[in-house]
């Protein structure tokens, strides 16, 4: 394979790669993995470029850039992977701090004619991918198993590519103007062309890693009610469904709580829907605040709440119902320079294994509408209506 036709070819499928990424990051933007990985597209797209310049009229200044831009890509490329695979937000700092150290002493060695310079960049390089295929390997995240290990083993790849050309640079190629020759090296040209197919391959992980993020997205949309953020009927089935089992097999206590705000329809008609709306998101806040992270809490209609408690004693669940009717009593809402107050009633009951999970919501029901009754703003036990 000729050099020139290596490079067309090469950076022709770059730019479809880069573009179509590019394109992605930007109508997800949200995702913020998905930028690094443009970006890192984009770096590697001018990299070959200056190499192909290099290539063509032997101007090897061309190569300094070009192997600054390729750490830099992959550097990029590490917190792409880092940010889909923890997820927790990190400034790298000190990584950056050490990649422009490294450029610098680079670009130094590179004009006083240094030999042996390549190892400079070509070290970190392959800390960088060995450091980006460990965090990959080791991402537990649901939906990204497959994913992960497939990004693993293709970063991987790229370090041991990138390791046996720095082994190649030291043997043959040691001042960097000295590559012009490696155009003629077919140990170069097919390591090149290797790096160049696992760097597609990164993104074809690009855009399947993106697909995993919006697969988890349209799930967690799916079970959540979108005003409040609590879950929605079809989660709380399925909850209720795994935690009634947990319980009937280990005998642990399941209490639900019933909650309904008191005399909504005359509180949104005083102050309008969106004042309403703002009391909706306030209980939920509140109830989660005061909730532990294996509680379940949906919205099951316009102005009712379900919390299933794992765990939990009818008496406990009523203290805790308690709690939260005692804070949404004292929550005061600003709203267009109106002071607004809600309150709510509640029912608790305990579940039975010989009666089912539907008489355990009969009841908890039963409970709440006792409540409205006896005068609403109060929580009662199951037990107190029987
Ligand atoms: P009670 O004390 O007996 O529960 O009386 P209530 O007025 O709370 O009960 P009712 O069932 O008569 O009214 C419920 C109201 O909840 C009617 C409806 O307009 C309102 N609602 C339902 N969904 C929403 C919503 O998403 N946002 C707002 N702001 N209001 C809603
Ligand atoms: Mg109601
Ligand atoms: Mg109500």
């Amino acid at each position: 394979m000729d050099h020139r036709t290596f490079f067309i070819t090469n950076i022709a499928t770059v730019v479809i790669f880069a573009v179509s990424v590019t394109v992605l990051a930007w109508h997800n933007r949200r995702v913020a993995g998905m930028r690094y990985f443009a970006a890192a597209l984009v770096l590697l797209l001018i990299k070959l470029v200056l190499q192909a310049i290099s290539s063509g009229d032997r101007s090897s200044y061309t190569d300094l850039p070009a192997n600054e831009l390729y750490l830099i890509s992959i550097t990029i490329q590490f917190m792409g992977v880092y940010w889909f695979a923890v997820r927790k937000p990190t400034r790298f700092l000190w990584l950056w701090v050490a990649v422009a150290v490294l450029l610098c002493a680079y670009t130094v060695m590179f004009f006083l004619h240094v030999p042996y310079i390549g190892n400079v960049l070509n070290i970190p390089f392959v800390a960088i991918c060995l450091g980006t295929a460990w965090i990959a390997a080791r991402c537990r995240r649901e939906g990204y198993r497959r994913i992960s290990r497939v990004t693993a083993a293709v970063v991987f790849a790229q370090g041991c590519v990138a390791g046996y050309r720095a082994v190649i640079t030291n043997l043959y190629y040691v001042h960097p103007w000295a590559t012009n020759m490696a155009q003629q090296d077919p140990h170069w040209m097919y390591s090149l062309a290797a790096a160049g197919f696992l760097a597609e391959c990164m993104a074809m992980c690009y855009i399947w890693l993106l697909v995993c993020e919006l697969h988890g997205e349209l799930a967690e949309q799916a079970l959540t009610d979108p005003l409040t953020g609590a879950m929605n009927w079809r989660a709380l089935e399925s909850a209720a469904e795994r935690e009634t089992a947990r319980s009937c097999r280990h005998g642990f206590p399941l209490s639900m709580i019933v909650i309904d705000i008191d005399h909504f329809k005359q509180l949104n008609d005083a102050h309008g829907h969106a004042a309403g709306d703002l009391v909706l998101k306030a209980l939920v806040r509140i109830a989660k605040s005061m909730l532990r992270t294996q509680d379940i809490l949906a919205r099951t209609g316009g102005e009712e709440f379900v919390i299933l408690l794992p765990d939990t004693t009818v008496q406990s669940g009523t203290a805790i119902a308690e709690r939260i009717r005692k804070a949404v009593e004292e929550l005061v809402i600003e709203y267009e320079g109106k002071a607004i107050r809600s309150e709510i009633s509640a029912g608790v009951a305990q579940f039975e294994a010989a009666q089912g999970y539907e008489c355990l919501m009969r009841r908890a029901d039963a409970a709440m509408y006792k409540a409205k009754e006896q005068g609403r703003n109060r929580v009662l036990p199951s037990a107190a209506i029987a």
